[in-house]
């Protein structure tokens, strides 16, 4: 757990748990996406299985070498079956969880994005966590906590990550990519490292985007539908790259270039109700650049 980045007072928690043998039967992980949640869950469960049985793992006796190598006998850790996790994939769980654990005390489930269950996968599971058998220990991982029943909810021990500091996750960009990351470009990461992680990969992009809204004064409208055309390409990662726009507008000093973070907006919408998309693109661009020179052209 030493490792892991962030959230010390859950580490604090969940440590304090086992060392007082007060570990529940159902927990729920929430907090927004990119924080470490599942990293978390997985080490908790690491723990309760090692054979030490100490607040930590050894990382040498059976159960912990198994569970590194992914086949753990009492571990299991369920993830969407496409975008859901789907009553089948509840009712396999709990096939499983009434067989007796085979190596450890406990038999420990981990639903990965929980909230993702369908209403009758929760209403499945729900049976279970209010009559678990005693050794098992079930993790919900979920980062929109408001799709999952208030039943459930009730029935779990809420544990509640934080954004990560922004200062933690500059340096562990740095030290694991090299990478030194901008003000504007910690903004959006919003204290996510899954977030910095895909601007890692998507750099080039987001400078990209940056040297555009920088020079839009300057610029007439095709050199920018030019230089964005690289958008056309990333509709997988465009919610990221919008929301870095909505940074480097908001931190602009620009009265219409803050202005201009509406049609932003706007654009996030249509994307999101799956409007034709480079027709959204070329619209946002549009905008933004009359919204600019309309103000320049003022002056
Ligand atoms: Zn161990």
């Amino acid at each position: 757990m030493e490792e892991l980045i962030g959230n010390n007072k859950v580490k604090e928690t969940l440590q304090t748990m086992i060392k007082n043998q007060k570990v529940a039967h159902s927990y729920l992980f929430s907090g927004i996406e990119g924080i470490g949640k599942t990293l978390f869950a997985r080490e908790f469960a690491k723990t309760l299985l090692c054979e030490e049985q100490k607040e930590k793992p050894c990382g040498k006796c059976k159960s912990c070498k198994s569970f590194a190598e992914n086949n753990h006998p009492d571990f299991m850790q369920i993830e969407p079956d496409g975008k859901a996790i789907k009553i089948e994939q509840i009712r396999y769980m709990q096939e499983k969880i009434a067989e007796k654990p085979i190596r450890a005390n406990y038999k420990v489930y981990i639903l990965k994005d929980a909230d993702t269950m369908t209403r009758e996968a929760q209403n499945s599971l729900l049976k279970t966590l209010e009559e678990p058998p005693v050794y098992a220990r079930i993790l919900l991982v979920a980062s929109n906590e408001n799709k999952l029943l208030n039943t459930i909810k009730s029935r779990c021990i809420k544990i509640p990550f934080l954004p990560i500091e922004a200062e933690k996750i500059k340096q562990y960009m740095q030290k694991n990519y090299e990478m030194e990351l901008s003000e504007n470009e910690l903004a959006v990461c919003a204290g996510s490292i899954g977030k910095a992680l895909v601007m890692q990969e998507l750099l080039p992009q987001y400078r990209q985007i940056e040297e555009i809204i920088q020079n839009l004064e300057k610029q007439d409208l095709l050199d920018v539908f030019q230089k964005a055309e690289f958008l056309y390409k990333e509709k997988e990662h465009i919610l990221d790259l919008l929301d870095y726009m909505l940074v480097v507008l908001y931190h602009s000093k620009s009265r219409a270039k803050i202005n201009a973070i509406s049609y932003v907006e706007d654009a996030k919408q249509r994307i999101l109700a799956n409007s034709n998309y480079d027709m959204t693109i070329d619209y946002l661009w549009m905008r933004v650049w009359e919204e600019v020179h309309e103000k320049y052209n003022r002056c």
